[in-house]
């Protein structure tokens, strides 16, 4: 039996950043993680740190982006300096190609929605010609773009890897191997993991897909599902992409990702020919040069989808110290995580900024 100031439940990105913000504050902090025989999505991103789409429709969603696009050159900072990894965060800004003048007007319309709702991310359509000047191999397809200058991105598995390891060097415990089986409370927590127990004041479930299962045992409700993503990657070339964009990216290291695709099939990670042809398709038409290219990887992996693809963020109302946290843009999120929400969570209370991410809200469209 082993007592904490906090239990994180789930050691992808969300709970490992949790943990890590925790624990550089001083508290005491156990990260239960079932591990990587669990679906996981922080194994399998795409790596994004993505801002420009994010929240139409939500405006605090919007606002919580912006502001974890602001607190990770700080999160990445802090990473290098305690841990040595430079988690390879590039944020000179990003693009959404669009294929068609159809597809121009949609993403100039939702620019413009953006703007009204929430004040806008300072994205901008951008036409042929400066977009040629920013990617001089854009292919002829392409008529123009959405540019953000606070997208980016970085590594999600350096992320991944160095908040477990940040969080051992502030005297945090990553213990991996641990599946929860069950949560007690009396007025504290139990975490029961076979016949191991975890006691805490805090808890805080991001355990992925895992959450739904979890989550009532403490009074919460997260009803997260599965979305497949499948992404292809290219052996290491020169440099040649110098900028994110939503459906390409080349990662610190040459290798070229490719992949959006988004396929409502349940807990099935299958790779499918059609849909990588797909993907190389639409990314040989924007980028001609990848045409000899070889592919040297390929995966499938799992979205945590909430029912309106926005966070969920709640502490319990019948067992206060209980916190939920889930969302489907863990490293886009990660600052805001780490060095937002760490802290609220150790303060006993949410801010009202994120009131809105109770999962109350999915009640009212059932009512
Ligand atoms: C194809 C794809 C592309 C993506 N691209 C991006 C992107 O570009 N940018 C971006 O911001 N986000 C992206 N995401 C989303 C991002 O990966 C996720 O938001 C993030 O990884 C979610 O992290 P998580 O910690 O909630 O879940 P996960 O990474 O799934 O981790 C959940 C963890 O909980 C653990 N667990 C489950 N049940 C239990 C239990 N009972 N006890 C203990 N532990 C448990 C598992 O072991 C697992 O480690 C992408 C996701 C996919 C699949």
């Amino acid at each position: 039996m082993r007592t904490y100031d906090l239990i994180v439940i789930g050691g992808g990105l969300v709970g490992g950043a949790v943990a890590w913000g925790a624990a550089r504050l001083g508290a005491s902090v156990a990260l239960l993680d079932e591990g990587d025989v669990a679906f996981r999505a922080a194994r399998g991103n795409f790596g994004l740190v993505w801002v420009q789409s994010k929240g139409a429709g939500m405006p605090p969603y919007a606002h919580w982006t912006r502001r974890s696009a602001e607190l990770w050159p700080e999160l990445a900072g802090s990473l290098a300096e305690a841990t040595g990894v430079d988690v390879g965060l590039r944020q000179n800004g990003g693009l959404a190609f669009c294929f068609s003048e159809a597809e121009y007007q949609a993403r100039e319309d939702l620019i413009a929605r953006m703007h009204n709702e929430s004040g806008g991310s300072g994205a901008r359509m951008i036409g042929r010609a400066e977009l040629r000047a920013m990617v001089p191999g854009i292919g002829d397809g392409v008529v123009g773009a959405a540019f953000c200058p606070a997208d980016g991105h970085a590594n999600p598995l350096k992320l991944l890897r160095s908040l477990q390891s940040g969080l051992a060097g502030f005297g945090g415990d990553y213990l991996p191997g641990r599946t929860v089986d069950a949560i007690d409370y009396d007025g504290g927590f139990t975490v029961r993991v076979g016949a191991e127990r975890f006691l805490a004041k805090r808890v805080v479930i991001a355990a992925g897909l895992g959450s739904r299962r979890l989550a009532p045992m403490v009074g919460l409700s997260m009803p997260v599902s599965p979305l497949k993503g499948q992404i292809v990657v290219t052996e290491r070339l020169a440099p040649l992409l110098d900028y994110a964009t939503h459906v390409i990216r080349q990662t610190d290291e040459g290798s070229v990702m490719m992949g959006d695709s988004q396929e409502d099939v349940g807990f099935d990670i299958r790779t499918t020919t059609p849909i990588m042809r797909d993907i190389a398709a639409r990314n040989l038409a924007a980028l001609p040069a990848l045409r000899d290219a070889n592919v040297v990887r390929v995966w499938a992996a799992l979205r945590v989808m909430t029912p309106d693809g926005c966070p969920i963020y709640e502490q319990s109302a019948t067992h206060p110290g209980a916190f939920s946290a889930t969302c489907h843009s863990g490293v886009t999120l990660a600052g805001a995580h780490a060095l937002a929400l760490a802290p609220a969570v150790m303060a006993g209370a949410l801010p009202a900024s994120l009131a809105a991410f109770n999962a109350g809200r999915f009640d009212v469209p059932q009512a």
